[in-house]
């Protein structure tokens, strides 16, 4: 895999800076960044020497094809007893575990057996590393939204009065995967009339009918990569209140993409959303952040949100998502995923966001 190797390299800039001779990496998209490595269940050892990928025997030969960059070695015992036994051939004195992640279990079984070093707590490392995405990465996740680009267009021949979410997701799923997704990003989220008032509504039963909003969240896999893209629809003709809500958070998702640039918090670029909505009178029908990171992940860092205070840079994958819920007539969303670039933003999805009524 491509930038393994500039990935390790910054991780052991990191460890020098901390003073930690190596990390232990757990949290399966931290592992899959850094090493390659898809499996299920494995554990990173990186040191300023060495870079060890631990599996048990149903991985390893994956796990050497995947991560040329590791030297693999297979787990028969506990795998806090394997870590044990690496750390110490090692030499290692100081090594770190992502406090995140590690369960109360894990920790307490670790620290028992590694307890000849100091076992210390670490944060945000790979997870920072992973925000600003190279442009491998940045061709993955155009990838996956062009495949929920796809997916949406399709959609629209197949919607009427009648048929249920749930088929509605199931068609878009399958469309998503025969087109060439690895699988979905997230269970897709279809959810009509009083239902897409709920922000993450999953598909039902229900079925829709003349006059529901349609609120379609979608996203596909490709290659690790994640999508998100959300379209509301109008089953049939819309009203005028509908039309009112519907341009409003229309206007706040435009103004929020054009103040999409590096040197901007996350804070800064919500607020401009937020402050649409709240003009309206809708402010508190705005429930959530405006937008969060995505790639291997599909909620990472940054956040766009009151509370995001990473500062936008080149690369970073973010989504613009603004929102009104209200409980008797529905709700809208409107998502477009986007990459900060030198001067402002890239949008990776294409499809149309003028109201369509069905
Ligand atoms: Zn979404
Ligand atoms: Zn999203």
């Amino acid at each position: 895999m491509q930038g393994v190797e500039a990935r390790l390299e910054k991780v052991r800039g990191l460890l020098r800076d901390k003073g930690i001779d190596a990390i232990l990496v757990m949290q399966p998209e931290n592992r899959r960044y850094l090493s390659g490595f898809t499996g299920s269940n494995g554990v990173l050892l990186i040191s300023a020497e060495d870079a060890i990928l631990i599996t048990d025997f149903r991985y390893t030969e994956q796990a050497q094809e995947e991560a040329p960059g590791f030297k693999v070695t297979e787990c028969d015992q506990k795998i806090s007893e394997t870590i044990a036994d690496v750390a110490r051939s090692l030499d290692i004195r100081s090594l770190g575990f992502e406090s995140d992640f590690v369960t109360y279990r894990q920790h307490a079984a670790l620290s028992e057996k590694l307890s000849f070093l100091d076992f210390v707590p670490y944060e945000g490392i790979v997870e920072g590393l992973r925000m600003v995405k190279d442009e491998d990465e940045l061709a993955m996740i155009a990838q996956a939204c062009d495949l929920g680009d796809s997916a949406f267009s399709h959609i629209l021949g197949v919607i009427r009065p009648g048929i249920s979410e749930l088929d509605v997701a199931i068609e878009l799923e399958w469309h998503m995967r025969k087109k060439g997704a690895e699988g979905i990003a997230f269970d897709v989220i279809v959810a009509s009339g009083a239902r897409s008032a709920l922000p993450h509504g999953r598909a039902s039963g229900k079925k829709l009918e003349t006059g529901d909003f349609v609120v379609i969240d979608l996203g596909a896999r490709f290659n690790g990569y994640c999508g998100d893209m959300t379209r509301t629809i109008v089953i049939g003709r819309a009203t005028d209140e509908q039309r009112r809500i519907y341009g409003i958070v229309l206007d706040a998702q435009v103004a929020a993409l054009a103040a999409v640039a590096p040197g901007k918090k996350g804070s800064e670029v919500d607020a401009v959303a937020r402050d649409r909505i709240a003009r309206e009178g809708y402010a508190s029908a705005f429930g959530h952040g405006l937008g969060h990171g995505v790639g291997l992940a599909v909620h990472e860092e940054p956040r766009l949100s009151p509370s995001g205070d990473v500062v936008l840079g080149p690369g970073m994958v973010v989504s613009v998502e603004p929102g009104i819920y209200l409980p008797e007539l529905g709700g809208v969303r409107i998502e477009d995923l986007v990459a900060v670039t030198g001067d402002g933003c890239s949008v990776f999805t294409h499809s149309d966001k003028t109201l369509i009524e069905i």
